[in-house]
């Protein structure tokens, strides 16, 4: 069968090499908005400390941390063996040492279905700042040994790369759905009309405009990240794990000297894809707070990006109620890198209709129509 998967960002690209592996005819489209999630996104897997309640997320996002060490095997015997993912394990800060016990417990206890959160260690603040030297020295930590860091770009082009070598087209450009009543008869790239079994919507933040014409209001709506990338001098830094502060901020180390730093929440400012003033402040305000040892870096690049949310700030993916033959995932919000790979995973078994890991009524794309 053949598939036209709109967006090329994590989740189209591991859409489009699922498809392709076991054996699609696949054509990609990527407009290369700038602000694509994916292309700013640098990249904790660390979902299991999180706060949130609700079980059915928590799913999504434990089964994407699990899936990593499947997908990176699956490229590497495409020959991508570039995609930034390293499991250096997560410190997880704190100067309150109650707070540190209370989180291990918590920990401890997802531990119990999820192995793959590996080990759990307190550390001193000596041992604290042994990982990550630019700590200040207040903080204490849980580490984490089955936390990764991944690059969302490296890990987008590897994806898409496999993909290729299964026999997918990727093409650049704005896409549009051609429609009949409640059919898409095709989709529009500039002057050509390409024609498909069937029809996969992986637009990000930009998948509302899409379905405008079909007078489907697809409830998606944007928040502006921005990210500062950092580079210090000497010192191996490929080992540092990731860094989650008590603050809604987080560091964290590629190889050569390479820090990241970040990210801003910014609701209600469309796609303005600008550095602002405001922005570089927040995050290096926080981030020089945590870790003092920043100040001396070069600044390399600042990036942004656009989180796709979706209502209750739940993924959604499936058919598009109404329409034949068309579906769509969303909503991947600021966990998006974990859980991509897998959701595209479970997407591409949906389309070909076996049977997928995940509850599909659990992530109904009912929800996120208005
Ligand atoms: P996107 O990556 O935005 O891709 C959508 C693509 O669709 C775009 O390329 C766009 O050009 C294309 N498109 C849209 N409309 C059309 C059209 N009509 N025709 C053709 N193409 C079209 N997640 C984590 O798990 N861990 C992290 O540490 C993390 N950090 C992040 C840091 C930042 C700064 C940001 C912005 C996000 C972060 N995330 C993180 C979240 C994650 O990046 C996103 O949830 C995820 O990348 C969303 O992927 P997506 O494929 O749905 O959308």
């Amino acid at each position: 069968k053949s598939y036209i998967i709109i967006g090329g960002g994590i989740l189209g690209a591991s859409a489009a090499y699922h498809l392709a592996k076991a054996g699609a005819d696949v054509t990609i489209i990527d407009r290369n908005d700038p602000g694509q999630a994916t292309d700013a996104a640098a990249g904790i897997v660390c979902p299991w400390l999180s706060q949130r309640r609700n079980k059915v997320w928590y799913r999504l996002a434990k089964g994407g941390a699990k899936y990593y060490p499947s997908i990176i095997g699956q490229l590497e015997a495409d020959g991508e063996t570039e995609t930034g993912y390293k499991r250096v394990g997560a410190i997880s800060l704190h100067t309150d040492v109650n707070k540190l016990h209370k989180m291990m417990e918590r920990a401890e206890k997802r531990r119990e279905d999820a192995p793959e959160i590996g080990e759990l260690t307190l550390l001193t603040s000596e041992e604290t700042r042994q990982r990550f030297p630019l700590l200040s020295e207040e903080f204490q930590a849980v580490h984490v040994s089955g936390a990764a860091r991944v690059d969302g770009r490296a890990m987008r082009d590897a994806l898409l790369n496999g993909a290729k070598k299964n026999g997918a087209t990727l093409r650049q450009g704005d896409a549009g759905l051609l429609h009949e009543k409640n059919r898409v008869t095709g989709v529009q790239i500039a002057d050509e009309v390409l024609r498909a079994d069937g029809v996969i919507v992986t637009a990000g933040a930009w998948a509302k405009e899409l379905f405008q014409p079909l007078g489907i209001d697809f409830l998606v709506t944007s928040q502006k990240a921005q990210i500062l990338h950092l580079e210090i001098g000497g010192g191996e830094t490929g080992e540092w794990p990731v860094v989650m502060p008590p603050n809604d901020q987080y560091l964290l180390a590629f190889p050569e000297g390479k820090v990241v730093a970040g990210a801003t929440h910014e609701n209600d400012v469309g796609f303005d894809h600008r550095v602002t003033a405001g922005g570089l402040y927040e995050v290096l305000q926080k981030a020089t707070a945590v870790a003092p040892g920043i100040g001396d870096a070069a600044v390399v690049e600042t990036r942004v990006g656009f989180r796709p949310f979706t209502p209750g700030f739940l993924p959604v993916f499936g058919p598009v109620p109404g329409l034949d033959d068309v579906w769509v995932a969303n909503g991947l919000g600021a966990s998006g890198l974990t859980v991509g790979p897998y959701l595209g995973s479970e997407l591409a078994k949906l389309v070909m209709g076996e049977t997928t890991e995940l509850d599909p009524a659990d992530y109904d794309v009912a929800g996120a129509l208005g």
